[in-house]
């Protein structure tokens, strides 16, 4: 397995209906690969088969597509093109969705809790991910995997391609008569919904792991994934059905994350800022749709495709651009000329990129625990919950590059450690952060974080807090004055979200919780909104420094990504630099992000700044790249540098070493500026 994947990919997705006539026949495959090689691509993920179930090549295993050209090997011919023109090449298949598969078998199809036969409600018309749109096979179905097993051995065998993207690696709370009975056989409960999902679990990470192994049997140099989340977060606390087993069986991490519609534009900086400190090649996939998947038509804004490309690099991620080949077969050259136009800049910044290495002090653990009115957080879903968004949108607006970590992760080397909002500690994680602080290890707490896992007590002793309960006001308001947060506006700031109450056994308050004159209610309210707060502060801590912890009652993380209210953040920002020094200051406004990687010995810092906005009422995208001028920019080096390059331009400027910062000043930057501090 390499150390890294090709940079510059393409995802070309071709779920064709049998209803459509002609398929491939305009296709042809030099033109084919000239439009690839033209606009520097270099790795592509062809179809063997698709959603529909129907194949591209000459099977003996299941059906061919009835509209495909007579006697054209269109898989084939797409991989031996691309081949010849050096492009790395990687057989994509679907498994639990595969229509035609259902049709032919539908003893091998999920069904889930509600009985629902494929896992699809019938007469549904949704395209909408989040309604199930295609029915689905079970992975449990012990023919169904030995059909597997004979199809990729089919590809392998025919085609030898570079590695295989296997889609699909999804149970949809599965109890078809396969996963009942193995249920029972291992004494877990069908009716039990909990039972259930750790089931589907098990199956999909055992499917990964055979599949992985029979794969890898026949070719150990074959560079295989599993399209089931694998960057999903992990609080580890089962670890035989952990996020890490399901990373095992993957070569390489694709974040599939297309920022329009369904994901978000904070759904890959929170996935990848977990994942990219672990050994594996990862790419951020996007598409070239201006919404989704299967959004024919559309042709993405230019600025979106930069900005999605490059905060990749930024990241530590290569690029795989989701396409749909159209049903006769021919790449369109208005999309791939768009696409090439991006291609090429990364083919420039990608020296710098390449084998780098993330530099960070900060870890957040990341919270998968979900909330009442939270978004959840789980294997088959596509959201992030609102903890993690916060954390991720109040760092990065703050210019703090950070590590989201799990329970199992190894923390001693960072300066601070966040636990935003609803982490409860475990016993053996609660030891760990104990042994953090006596070698000198800073936390900061909001919300319940920091509680015991399982009751409703501090699990440690040196956070200096006694659980009283859940805060009784809410809203409820935050006292701000300039003697303990210098700058920030001296009123009291209403907190949205419902925090708990605590009492100070020791430390230092640095801001009391104001309450409101009462909770509002159908017959007690007062005014439009919420209840105004009484006219001086109560007797209940909010915010309590103990010598390197700083708690914070309130999940002010998700109040932020929720409500947005600045306070919050710069509440937040002063805490943080209280317990450590920044470690990129300067004039950047809050929409610009940054990162610092590591690649031959020298640093390497990305700024990005792009500017999506939500301007119709579907979707967040953005049309232009608006430049920055005077950019001044300070990084806390342990050693001053000898130079700073602006690259891929070459150009030096002047840096200068000062207390502990090396200093630059970036006359402009259009979108995305690399600097190689050396
Ligand atoms: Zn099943």
């Amino acid at each position: 397995m390499r150390a890294n994947m090709p940079y510059r990919q393409i995802h070309l997705d071709f779920h064709t209906s049998p209803l459509i006539p002609g398929v491939g026949n305009d296709f042809d495959a030099k033109a084919f690969a000239r439009t690839l090689t033209e606009n520097h691509i270099n790795s592509i993920n062809l179809f063997t088969k698709c959603h529909h179930g129907f194949y591209y090549y000459p099977t003996k295993i299941g059906r061919v597509h009835p509209g495909l050209k007579p006697g054209l090997d269109l898989f084939g011919e797409q991989v031996r093109a691309c081949r010849e023109a050096g492009i790395r090449t990687v057989a994509y298949t679907t498994v639990v969705w595969a229509e035609d598969t259902c049709d032919l078998h539908p003893e091998w199809m999920q069904i889930d809790e509600d009985g629902v036969l494929g896992a699809r409600h019938p007469f549904n018309e949704s395209y909408n991910s989040e309604v199930r749109a295609w029915r689905s096979l079970c992975m449990n179905n012990r023919d169904y995997v030995e059909y597997m097993k004979a199809e990729l051995r089919e590809v392998y065998t025919l085609y030898r391609p570079d590695g295989f993207w296997i889609d699909i690696i999804f149970q949809f709370n599965c109890i078809c008569p396969s996963c009942r009975k193995e249920m029972l056989s291992l004494g877990m409960d069908y009716h039990s919904h909990d039972d259930v999902m750790k089931h589907d679990r098990m199956v999909e990470i055992r499917f990964a792991e055979e599949i992985g192994r029979f794969l890898h049997g026949m070719d150990p140099s074959l560079e295989v994934y599993f399209n089931g989340c694998p960057a999903e977060f992990d609080q580890a606390d089962d670890m035989a059905l952990s996020t890490a087993q399901r990373r095992r069986h993957n070569d390489f991490i694709d974040i599939e994350s297309l920022p329009s519609e369904v994901w978000g534009y904070a759904h890959f900086p929170v996935l990848v800022n977990y994942v990219n400190r672990m050994e594996k090649p990862i790419t951020m996939m996007n598409g070239k749709f201006h919404k989704t998947w299967g959004d024919f038509g559309t042709l993405r804004n230019k600025a979106a495709l930069e900005f999605e490309a490059f905060r990749a690099l930024a990241y530590g991620t290569g690029i795989c651009v989701g396409d749909q080949l159209h049903p006769n077969g021919e790449l369109d050259q208005t999309v791939y000329n768009r696409i090439g136009e991006v291609m090429a800049k990364i083919q420039e910044k990608e020296p710098y990129c390449i084998g780098s290495r993330k530099l960070t002090r900060v870890a957040a653990y990341a919270g998968n625990r979900v909330l009442e009115n939270e978004r959840g957080f789980s294997a088959t879903t596509m959201n992030i919950n609102l903890a993690n968004e916060g954390v991720y949108r109040v760092l990065s607006e703050l210019k703090i590059p950070f590590d989201f970590v799990d329970f199992s992760d190894d923390i001693d080397h960072y300066e601070l450690v966040i636990l935003p909002d609803h982490v409860r500690l475990p016993d053996h994680v609660a030891r760990k952060l104990s042994s953090y602080l006596k070698r000198g290890g800073r936390i900061l707490a909001t919300g319940q974080s920091g509680l015991k896992y399982d009751t409703d007590e501090y699990a440690l002793e040196e956070f200096g807090l006694r659980y009283v309960g859940p805060e009784q006001y809410s809203v409820a308001y935050m006292q701000i004055d300039n003697s303990q947060f210098d700058g920030l506006p001296e009123m009291y700031h209403v907190l949205y979200m419902r925090g708990i109450e605590v009492k100070a056994e020791r430390g230092e308050v640095l801001s009391w919780l104001v309450e409101s004159y009462f909770n509002r209610t159908y017959d007690r309210f007062c005014s439009h909104r919420q209840t105004p707060p009484k006219p001086y502060p109560s007797d209940k801590p909010l915010i309590i420094q103990n010598g390197n912890i700083i708690s914070v009652t309130h999940p002010l993380f998700s109040d932020y990504a929720e409500n947005g209210c600045k306070i919050y953040k710069d509440v937040l920002g002063q805490l943080i630099f209280r317990l450590i020094q920044p470690v990129v200051k300067g004039n950047l406004p809050s929409t610009a992000e940054v990162t610092l990687r590591e690649l031959n010995g020298e640093t390497v810092l990305h700024l990005l700044s792009y500017n999506p906005a939500k301007r119709c009422h579907t979707i967040e995208t953005l049309e232009d790249v608006i430049p920055l001028y005077d950019v001044e920019v300070a990084v806390r080096m342990e050693k001053a540098p000898q130079r700073a390059v602006l690259e891929p331009q070459g150009i030096a400027i002047p840096v200068r070493y000062e207390d502990g910062y090396a200093c630059i000043m970036v006359d402009r930057i259009d979108g995305h500026q690399m600097v190689v501090l050396s």
